[in-house]
């Protein structure tokens, strides 16, 4: 689900690696401001994991169907859905110390200059991690 890959700033032409998505067992959310990663493990987000487990029709992932599977049937919590768990989860990871919020849906950006203008390195292979 996860993808590592190589970008470029168009601006200052910078080569990084961006990381992309979250995994099975965690979410990796983004700096609005500067880009900087924040992953957190689903353990951590306690009952609102659960809860938004519950309140999938689906497993999240294949490889967590049977843990999942386990929260739907032993868990008795209200269900939320997936906007509301995304409000919940970004305000459990907080501030970045640079002043910005951690969101799911924040651009990645060039660790040299912050810009959110970049490209993906035409020459590189995508490395899935996850
Ligand atoms: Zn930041
Ligand atoms: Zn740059």
């Amino acid at each position: 689900m996860g993808t590592l890959y190589s970008a470029i700033c168009n601006d200052c032409g910078e080569k990084f690696q961006v990381s992309d998505g979250g995994g099975f067992s965690f979410h990796l959310l983004k700096c609005d401001k500067c880009g900087a990663d924040k992953s957190l493990n689903f353990d951590s987000l306690g009952d609102i994991h659960k809860r938004y487990i519950k309140g999938l029709s689906v497993p999240y992932s294949t490889a967590t169907a049977e843990k999942d599977n386990y929260i739907r049937e032993n868990y008795h919590g209200e269900p939320i859905d997936e906007q509301h768990y995304h409000k919940e989860v970004e305000k459990i990871a907080g501030n970045c110390k640079c002043g910005g919020q951690y969101k799911f849906n924040a651009p990645a950006r060039c660790p040299n200059c912050k810009s959110a203008n970049i490209a993906r390195d035409p020459d590189d292979r995508m490395i899935f991690y996850d």
